[in-house]
């Protein structure tokens, strides 16, 4: 109706299918003229039309008046009709006066009109009549939709059907389809081409084929389909070798599956492809090869080598280990990447909190993680190992390290060695000077932290000793030393320490001791040395010993002038007559 609205547009699609229904009307009617509008909604149309010619129909112009969507509209004199009297062909030739617009029993159907240049009426019987006729019109138009739809479809399938070759003849892909009865097979062109023959080029027997299978692959070939054909298998599916037009192989993967069969299941027709896969399994290969060069290198590399990923939500786990995880912690790769938590279940109950510790630090500062730790393995002693990886934010949030860990037990055994040789006197097993002034300071420093703590240093100096060197030896000199070293560790407590400081001079810095209990512990070593003289010879030698007391005080500016009180102490008891114990 707006298209017909603006008088220029021209109203002349005749659709000659309803060109006879239309003059049916006209004629059954007795009217000048039918037509039939029909469209999109507001859109209509003229569809067809019986009884205006070309130039009547332009001037037809607008029907919007006229019509009316839901009922049937009738005109009985158009001149005496206010709307319609000035219409062109009202007030003009044909100077039309009966209209009459019967809607199409549909929503959107369109709407059969009459026209005639004569006044009249239609009685209940015609205007059941004209329901009728526009009943027909519109199966008419039904009609006329399903065809296009048809249309469509089948247009939209050749597109699909189109677009299925290209993408076959794409993926170089051939199509073949045997015949099983008779032994013939014809192969697609696209199927030749692969193999770089042309059309005319290939025989369509089946034994021709397998002439073609690469000789190593033939039987593995017949027994796949073979499976298929028996029905022991739902598709066929096989990876093997063509020979091609100029005499190399391809691989190809070939795809069927029976489509026919007769009565009693004997196969009759088989359809499938062929698809060339050379490519990808040059690719597959050499992806192979160098997953196999790293396996063997992260293998043959003594260590571990690891990649461990920790996501945002804590969840971590090892995306790989290499073998050499069995001697690293007596666990297979297999059981690691199973199981993350098998590692640190297996560091030592002391190591374990600086362990994770380290982890945590790691992914959270992103700073390399390096760790000597020890392990506990069972059944075995224990074993040091050390820890690198470097850590590497993903995307995700997650954190993920690569990395080795290495047996480092023999060097931390010579490690251990080399500190003893570096802090021991060798005649007495005792810590050396310079160890003992360690372990002083560290007493200092403890003291120093926690106010209201106490400790004491003494300083023994055998007496005498000299004449002991002149008068047995310095063998039993040194027995001397020994023994008594032997009985000032008997007295010691764990928190105590007591060192060699040189000569016949020792030192021992007690814990939590004040003047008075170190007073008692000097009595004690002394009361010792009187019980247990040491015996060269059937002769028994005697020791006595000198000692000087001081408190180590948290205000000492070293240990060293606390050590210093202790001398004077011990000076005094020397100058006081020997096997005395003097405190500062
Ligand atoms: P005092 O009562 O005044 O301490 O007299 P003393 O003889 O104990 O002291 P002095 O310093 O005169 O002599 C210490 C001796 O200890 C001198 C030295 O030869 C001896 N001496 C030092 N180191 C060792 C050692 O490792 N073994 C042996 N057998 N003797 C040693
Ligand atoms: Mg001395
Ligand atoms: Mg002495």
């Amino acid at each position: 109706m707006q298209s017909l609205y603006s008088n220029d547009a021209p109203a002349s699609a005749n659709d000659e299918r309803f060109d006879g229904l239309l003059r049916l009307a006209r004629r059954h009617f007795d009217v000048m003229a039918a037509l039939l509008l029909s469209g999109g909604e507001g859109r209509q149309q003229v569809r067809a039309c019986a009884g205006l010619g070309a130039a009547q129909l332009a001037r037809l112009g607008s029907l919007d008046d006229w019509a009316d969507a839901d009922a049937l509209h009738l005109v009985a004199d158009a001149q005496l009709d206010a709307r319609l009297c000035d219409h062109r062909l009202v007030a003009a030739a044909p100077h039309l006066r009966f209209f009459a617009a019967c809607p199409l029993p549909a929503p959107g159907g369109g709407v059969l009109c009459l026209l005639d240049d004569r006044p009249r009426a239609l009685d209940a019987a015609q205007q059941q009549a004209l329901y009728e006729f526009a009943g027909l019109a519109l199966e008419q138009l039904g009609r006329d939709q399903a065809d296009a739809q048809q249309r469509q479809e089948i247009a939209a399938l050749r597109d699909s059907e189109r677009r299925m070759a290209l993408a076959i003849a794409g993926s170089g892909t051939g199509i073949w389809d045997r015949n099983v009865a008779t032994g013939e097979i014809h192969y697609s062109s696209g199927w030749k081409a692969l193999l770089g023959y042309a059309d005319h080029e290939i025989g369509n027997r089946i034994e021709e084929s397998y002439t073609r299978v690469h000789p190593a692959d033939l039987d593995y070939v017949k027994a796949t389909i073979a499976a298929h054909l028996e029905q022991r298998t739902a598709a066929y599916e096989v990876e093997h070798r063509l020979r091609c037009r100029d005499g190399r192989y391809k691989w190809v993967c070939s795809r069927g599956k029976v489509v026919e069969r007769d009565g009693a299941g004997q196969p009759l027709r088989m359809i499938g492809t062929t698809t060339d896969i050379t490519a990808m399994r040059t690719l597959a290969e050499r992806l192979q090869q160098s997953a196999a060069l790293m396996t063997d290198l992260t293998n043959e590399i003594p260590g571990m080598v690891f990649q461990y990923r920790r996501q945002p939500d804590g969840e971590s786990a090892f995306a790989y280990v290499s073998a050499g995880a069995e001697d690293i912690c007596g666990l297979s790769a297999e059981q690691l990447l199973h199981d993350a938590q098998a590692l640190p279940a297996l560091v030592h109950p002391d190591d374990r909190a600086a362990f994770l510790a380290s982890f945590e630090a790691s992914a959270r500062q992103l700073t390399a993680w390096h760790l000597e730790f020890r392990l506990q393995l069972p059944g075995q002693e224990i074993a040091w190992r050390q820890g690198e990886a470097c850590p590497r934010r993903l995307e995700d949030g997650s954190v993920l390290w690569h990395g080795f860990i290495t047996d480092v037990t023999e060097r931390k055994q010579i490690e251990a060695e080399l500190q003893a040789f570096a802090t021991t006197d060798f005649l007495t097993q005792l810590a050396n000077r310079r160890h003992f002034m360690q372990l002083l300071e560290a007493e200092l420093a403890r003291l120093q932290r926690s106010p209201g703590q106490c400790a004491t240093i003494l300083m023994f100096d055998l007496d005498h000793f000299k004449a002991i060197n002149d008068r047995w030896g310095h063998s039993v000199g040194d027995q001397a030393l020994r023994h008594f070293a032997t009985i000032l560790c008997a007295q010691l407590r764990k928190t105590d320490a007591a060192g060699r400081m040189g000569g016949e001079e020792f030192a021992a810095v007690l814990s939590d001791a004040d003047l008075h209990q170190a007073r008692h512990f000097a009595q004690r070593i002394q009361g010792e040395l009187a019980k247990t003289p040491i015996l060269h010879g059937g002769e028994q030698i005697f020791l006595a010993v000198s000692v000087g007391i001081s408190s180590l005080s948290a205000a000492d500016a070293s240990a060293e002038t606390a050590l210093s009180r202790s001398d004077i102490a011990l000076y005094c008891a020397k100058r006081g007559g020997r096997n005395r114990i003097e405190c500062h």
